[in-house]
């Protein structure tokens, strides 16, 4: 099944909103394959903000997202990556609909409470940036047959 890579960014631990957040993926019906809590640095946020280097923002950007340890994932399930894309919701938070995790929880444009990889091959290549293969597990849910058809696992 697919896998997608999400970052608890510093709001989200500041804010104490840690298991909220992981509540939702988890009613959803996700399997969470790996999980752990790390201090980012420079040089990684420049690796994973590469499209966002030169945008006037990314020195904040980068501030914001060292000031605490955040908490890495990785999700499992089927069209995870869009399933959780649509969960997350519009970047800036006050444009984010209701009923989305952004929407819900916050109020600014980088302040912005989760990232989450927007494609398959991002995914992958984020995933491989931010684990060890040993890191992350291949584990099914009891329930399972309740989440998906079997035509659908
Ligand atoms: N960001 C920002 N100002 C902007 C656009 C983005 O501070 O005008 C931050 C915000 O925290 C966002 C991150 O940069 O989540 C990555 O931007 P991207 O466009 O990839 O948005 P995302 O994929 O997180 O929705
Ligand atoms: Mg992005």
């Amino acid at each position: 099944m697919e896998q997608t890579f999400i970052i608890l960014k510093p709001s989200t631990i500041s804010r104490s909103l840690v298991g909220d957040v992981i509540t939702r993926f988890q009613r959803k019906g996700l399997i969470i394959a790996g999980i752990k809590m790390m201090q980012l640095d420079e040089k990684i946020l420049r690796e994973h903000y590469a499209h966002l280097v030169d945008r006037p923002f990314f020195p904040t950007l980068v501030k914001s997202m060292m000031a605490t340890p955040v908490i890495v994932m990785v999700l499992k399930g089927k069209d995870v990556v869009s399933v959780v894309r649509a969960m997350v919701g519009a970047t800036n938070c006050r444009n984010a609909a209701p009923g989305t995790i952004r929407g819900d929880f916050g109020m600014s444009g980088q302040e912005n409470i989760v990232h989450a990889s927007d494609s398959p091959e991002n995914a992958a290549i984020e995933v491989a940036r931010f684990f060890k293969p040993e890191e992350i597990f291949d584990y099914d849910l009891a329930t399972i047959a309740s989440i998906y058809a079997p035509d659908e696992r």
